[in-house]
């Protein structure tokens, strides 16, 4: 049940005059149902962990297995299928379209993934459900508060039923007790769900209530 895992990688930049080394050797690990914070300051390499498992940029070196299938040296084609079926993204903006209703939002990737529209918005209407958002289901982003926002933008990220999910500061931008809020539909998603979900927060408060808290020392994971 390890749906993530990372294995020695490296990554480093070569910027204007030096080469960069951002990941040394991190080694990690996330199971079914599992929530794991990821917390470092700015500059330690959060973000471009999150893109290699997302498999949205390539190590320099090692191994990333996803639901077991390694993907490190995989073909393009094979990484964007896994990326769309296995994978889904939270971020701090939301990024919902602003043209379309929460619900039609929720269902648009199954759609593109082929979906009948009644099965598509069955199943978008159940996730708005579990994120405590279905009453807002017929309203536009812009008629939403930023927690709406954001619970609608994680019901659309599980929308293809992802094995992983990876979350970059999903409550940057909201107050604690919406913070909260939206931590709350999170958690008993992914233990609803057995997704495994990689959570990068400064939210120390937040972090400490998730199952493992991880940072990252000279391009490494470290269990805190
Ligand atoms: P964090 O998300 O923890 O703030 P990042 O992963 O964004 O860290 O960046 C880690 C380091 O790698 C930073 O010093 C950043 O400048 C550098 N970096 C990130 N992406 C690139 C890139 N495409 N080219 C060169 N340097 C980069
Ligand atoms: P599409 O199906 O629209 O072509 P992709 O297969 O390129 O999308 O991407 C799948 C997922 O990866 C989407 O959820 C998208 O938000 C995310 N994604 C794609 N490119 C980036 C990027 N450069 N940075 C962050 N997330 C990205």
């Amino acid at each position: 049940d390890a749906l993530l895992v990372l294995e020695n990688i490296t990554r480093s930049y070569e910027q204007a005059d030096n080469h960069l080394v951002v990941l040394d050797g991190a080694d990690l690990t996330v199971r079914a149902g599992e929530m794991v914070a990821l917390v470092a300051p700015s500059g330690a390499g959060k973000s471009t962990l999150l893109h290699i498992a997302g498999l949205l940029e390539r190590p320099s070196a090692g191994e990333i297995y996803i639901a077991g299938h390694p993907q490190g040296n995989a073909p393009d084609r094979e990484r964007t299928l896994m990326r769309r079926n296995e994978i889904g993204f939270v971020y701090q903006f939301h990024h919902l379209l602003a043209e379309f209703s929460a619900l039609e939002n929720v269902a648009l990737p199954q759609l593109i993934h082929g979906e009948k529209v009644a099965e598509a918005q069955s199943r978008a209407l159940e996730l708005l459900r579990y994120m405590k958002v279905d009453h807002r289901a017929s309203h536009r982003p812009s008629e939403l508060s930023g927690g709406e926002q954001q619970r609608v933008a994680i019901a659309r990220a599980m929308a293809n039923a992802p094995r992983v999910l990876l979350a970059d500061e999903p409550t940057g931008n909201l107050d604690p007790t919406t913070s909260d809020y939206v931590f709350r539909a999170l958690n008993s998603l992914v233990k609803q769900s057995g997704i495994a979900a990689l959570v990068a927060t400064h939210n120390l408060f937040l972090a400490e209530r998730m199952d493992r808290q991880i940072t990252l020392v000279d391009g490494k994971i470290v269990e805190l």
